[in-house]
Parts: structure tokens; C-alpha cells; sequence
């Protein structure tokens, strides 16, 4: 992949990419503070529907490719793009949420793993490393740097402390659509790649799991979950390009 095919945007996309990642930041911290055990994973896309809907925005994912809801939420061993349902979260759960929104046409996407307290130190050490890696990887998205440089941070952090990267998904460009080029691995080694330019918006996600990295695709078409079964964390941020270090848009 060229550098080429990686959009530059301009002041004022990214004006509106940061005005999208302020909202979104705000729905997914309400929506956290929802949660509590008891929930159906569908009792969690609701309500992320209404936050959606509060906040004037669109919901990016409903309809994308015919996904029926506003959130993925993903429950332990599912990895993401769980289609919510009448799954009951409960007490000592580990819920991944990914919302992705539209404001004034352009797009913006977060995800966090959210504890269902109390949870074993095991699941909350998976959670720390996995929200670390994430910012290890935004730390080498600078201008100048290669592509894989953000890889190989986010790879290295993760099995430092004994989890893997899954392979199968990866993080994207993203604005006028929601997948746009590059796709960003969060495995491989450093100095690959595409040079990253000043106006690049990418959104970085590492997947990382407690066990072996492989995963599958429930027959709903859509929730990936460990092949191992295996418990499996998710955190995401749109993230600006800049000469310095990179502006995280969704915080
Ligand atoms: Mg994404």
C-alpha cells in the first residue's frame, strides 16, 4: 500500500473529525457509566441508540453492511462485532463496546473493554495491557514515522506480559468513510510500510487476547470469539496526525 492512497485531510475535516471524536467520547463515557450486571447486551445497544440520538448524531454502524445495531458489544471470549442480544452481562464479565458514529458526513469509531466489577486480576491485568498497548502505538504515530511502527509497539507491549494480538482485524483510516486505507495491523515489525504525513486520521484498535491469538465467526455472521474461548479485550482511538505527538480525537 502507497502513502498515496492514505487521505491528507484538510483544516476543516479535521475540524469536523474533531468536533465527531468529542461527541463520541462523550456517548461511550455515558454509555459506560450505564452498564451495570443485569443488562442484555441489547439493553446496551438501546441505550446506546439513545445516546446517539441525544447527541444528534448518526449511528455508523446500523446497516453497515446490514450489522442490525448502533453498538458491537462483545461479552469475554468474544472478540468484537458481537451482534447484542439476550445475553445478561453479569458480575466478573469483561464487555467490549465499539459505537461508531456520522456527523456532518464523516465518521468516527472508539471502543473500550469495560470491567463488570469484580473481576479477576487476571481479566484486569488483560484490560490494562491491552488499554496500554493502544497508547503505545498512538505514541509512534508521528509524522515521519512508518506505519508498522505503531504495529510493532502495539505487538510488543502485549506479549511482553504474556497475551496475544489477534491477527484476523485490524485498525483503518477513517472520515468520509469508515474503513479507508491503511489498514493498520497491530502485529508486525517496526519500519514497514507507508511514511505517516501531518492530516492522516487513523483509527488504532488493538484486539488482545488472554490465550492464543486465532479466532472465529459465530453463525450469526457477525461475533468474532477467541477460537480458544478464551477471554478477549478491545480499546480504540481515532487519532490525528500532527508534527508532534498525535491528537487523540475520541478522548
Ligand atoms: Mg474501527
Amino acid at each position: 500500500m502507497k502513502t498515496s492512497h492514505i487521505k491528507v485531510k484538510s483544516l476543516d475535516e479535521i475540524d469536523i473529525l474533531r468536533k465527531a471524536g468529542k461527541i463520541l467520547a462523550s456517548i461511550i463515557k455515558e454509555l459506560k457509566g450505564s452498564l451495570t450486571a443485569g443488562m442484555t447486551t441489547k439493553d446496551i445497544d438501546a441505550q446506546a441508540e439513545i445516546l446517539i440520538r441525544k447527541h444528534g448524531v448518526k449511528a455508523a454502524f446500523k446497516g453497515y453492511r446490514n450489522f442490525p445495531a448502533s453498538a458491537c458489544v462483545s461479552v469475554n471470549e468474544a472478540v468484537v462485532h458481537g451482534i447484542p442480544n439476550q445475553r445478561i452481562i453479569r458480575k466478573g464479565d469483561i464487555v467490549s463496546i465499539e459505537v461508531g458514529i456520522i456527523y456532518q458526513d464523516y465518521y468516527s469509531d472508539t471502543a473500550l473493554t469495560v470491567a463488570i466489577d469484580p473481576i479477576n486480576p487476571q481479566l484486569q491485568k488483560l484490560l490494562e495491557v491491552t488499554e496500554t498497548a493502544l497508547y503505545k502505538g498512538i505514541e509512534q504515530a508521528r509524522a515521519g514515522n512508518h506505519l508498522s511502527d505503531i504495529s510493532f509497539a502495539v505487538q510488543s507491549y502485549a506479549e511482553l506480559h504474556g497475551f496475544s494480538i489477534v491477527r484476523d482485524f485490524v485498525g483503518h483510516g477513517i472520515g468520509r468513510q469508515l474503513h479507508e486505507d491503511p489498514e493498520i495491523p497491530n502485529y508486525g515489525p517496526a519500519h514497514q510500510g507507508p511514511i505517516l504525513k501531518e492530516g492522516m486520521v487513523l483509527a488504532i484498535e488493538p484486539m488482545v487476547n488472554l490465550g492464543k491469538h486465532r479466532t472465529k465467526i459465530l453463525n450469526d455472521g457477525w461475533t468474532v470469539v477467541t477460537e480458544d474461548g478464551k477471554p478477549s479485550a478491545h480499546f480504540e482511538h481515532c487519532i490525528l496526525i500532527t508534527s508532534q505527538e498525535a491528537e487523540v480525537l475520541t478522548r
